[in-house]
């Protein structure tokens, strides 16, 4: 289980790779980051006791009329679901049981930029906005922490309801579960290469046959 702890290691990390930047603009979005940090580590506390004590933080919250093209609903274990998650091209929806609200999402990954180490992947988390296939950018996502980094790129914070939204499901995620009155869903497409699923088991696992062994369908 990931505490607080863990997440402030992990601030420590962007601390340093700040300080090692030595072009200008590396320096400024390390900057940035860490100021995002800062605050994100203020507000953990506060969001996570929150969320132990409520189980909707966002049953409130207003969520977007954009249904997308399919929702098939997973009935797999978590830890199948974090494979999905982090293939490179998942695309999924959160609802809430209780009233129905539902967000889309894309995790995107990319193989080493300035930010990571070769061979390491950065993850793109991006929420359908405006219609099937227009997403909007979020944040990076840290499927060590179940976390979210804000970039400089991204007009969303914690206050984003979208943002609230999905920092619940990693929450549950975080602790081994699927959080109550919560259904995930994927869009009968591979989470790795985009292909539609068509077998019993790929369709469970929101993953083609050869892209859940590490290769590619495609
Ligand atoms: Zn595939």
């Amino acid at each position: 289980m990931k505490t607080r702890e863990n997440y402030l290691e992990c601030q420590k990390y962007w601390m340093d790779e700040s300080r090692k930047a030595v072009d200008a603009d590396d320096r400024v979005m390390g900057m940035l980051c860490l100021r995002n940090l800062v605050e994100l580590s203020d507000k953990w506390d506060a969001l996570h006791n929150h969320n132990k004590e409520n189980d909707e933080p966002w049953s409130s919250i207003e969520a977007p009329e954009v249904k997308p093209e399919q929702m098939v609903l997973f009935h797999t274990a978590v830890e199948n679901l974090i494979k999905f998650l982090t293939a490179g091209n998942a695309t999924f929806t959160i609802e809430s049981e209780k009233t129905q609200k539902y967000y889309t999402y894309k995790i995107t990954r990319k193989e080493s930029n300035e930010y990571n180490k070769p061979g390491e992947f950065i993850y793109f988390c991006s929420v359908m906005s405006g219609g099937a296939d227009q997403y909007s950018y979020m944040a990076v996502f840290d499927p060590e922490t179940f976390g979210l980094r804000f970039t400089a790129k991204s007009k969303f914070n914690m206050e984003s309801p979208a943002v609230k939204a999905i920092l619940y499901f990693f929450n549950g995620l975080r602790e081994g579960k699927i959080q109550e009155h919560l259904k995930v869903y994927h869009a009968g497409r591979c989470g790795k290469c985009g292909r539609e699923l068509t077998d019993p088991e790929s369709i469970e696992l929101g993953l083609g046959p050869i892209c859940r062994q590490g290769g590619l369908d495609a």
